[in-house]
């Protein structure tokens, strides 16, 4: 009888620590409390009890590739629709899980296929929190693009517009810049944010815009970013109108390495 497995009101949060050192603790338990808000409900926890609840749990693990899984959600005290009377429940996991792709697929890139399912338009759906529910999209289109022997899904918007991967956000190199797509639908990534800021201090002219999939021939490389897979560059993009490819380029290179040294990769 838990609220949340009926009607979707969670929200959770994916970290990683290294050694046993967590990253951007702050950042994602700021997320984490943003997104219940977002969903009408309260977390008991400030930030700091939650990175030190984070901390206790990384110090009795010790992982090498820690992967924390920060989750909050309305439990079994009233089965009405509304979460008006629901106590809220919050849990924080620990496993070791490291980056889930080859070193290939690092090196040389993903082949993502469209995905025929949209993130939700922002009066449908509240996008910008990082709740539950929302990835039943994320895990179908998943799914199918494995069936269909893709590495990831591309989605789209409901007004065409490139949104991001089935768990990751999406960049592209145009003529020595970087692009990404301006966060009508989805969720602010804090590795896209991350990505933005070594980008502009690395004087590469990053730039949030709408970008379409006529867009694609003209780009030159891409990448998705996100905590659990880091920065992976894009081979390709399968679509019902052609295949697109890309190349992973210096700038992608850069990314990568700066990431991999500000998370110990
Ligand atoms: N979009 C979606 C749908 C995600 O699940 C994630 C992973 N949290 C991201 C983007 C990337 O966000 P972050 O860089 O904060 O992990």
């Amino acid at each position: 009888m838990t609220h949340a497995l009926h009607y979707g009101t969670g929200v959770y949060e994916g970290l990683r620590s290294r050694k046993g050192k967590l990253f951007h603790g702050k950042e994602h338990y700021q997320r984490l409390l943003q997104s219940a808000e977002l969903l009408d409900f309260k977390i008991p926890y400030s930030v700091l009890e939650l990175e030190n609840a984070t901390q206790l749990l990384l110090n009795k693990t010790y992982y090498d590739f820690g992967y924390i899984r920060a989750l909050a959600w309305c439990g079994s005290q009233s089965m009405f629709v509304s979460h008006r009377h629901s106590n809220v429940h919050t849990a924080v996991m620990v496993w070791e899980r490291p980056m889930p792709y080859s070193a290939h697929q690092y090196r040389n890139g993903l082949n993502l296929h469209l995905s025929s399912w949209r993130r939700p338009d922002p009066r449908s759906a509240p996008v910008h929190s990082k709740a539950s529910g929302l990835y039943m999209i994320s895990a179908m289109a998943k799914r199918t693009s494995e069936l269909e022997g893709f590495d990831d899904a591309l989605l789209l918007d409901t007004k065409e517009r490139i949104a991001e991967a089935s768990s990751s956000n999406i960049f592209f190199v145009q003529n020595g810049e970087l692009q990404t797509p301006f966060p009508h639908s989805f969720l602010k990534g804090l590795t896209r944010a991350f990505v933005i800021e070594q980008a502009k201090m690395k004087k590469i002219s990053v730039t949030e815009k709408d970008i379409f999939l006529h867009d694609l021939p003209s780009m030159e490389a891409a990448f998705l970013t996100g905590t659990a897979v880091g920065i992976v560059p894009v081979a390709s993009v399968d679509t019902p109108f052609g295949l697109y490819t890309f190349c992973p380029d210096s700038i992608t290179r850069v990314i990568q390495e700066l990431h991999q040294k500000a998370f110990g990769l």
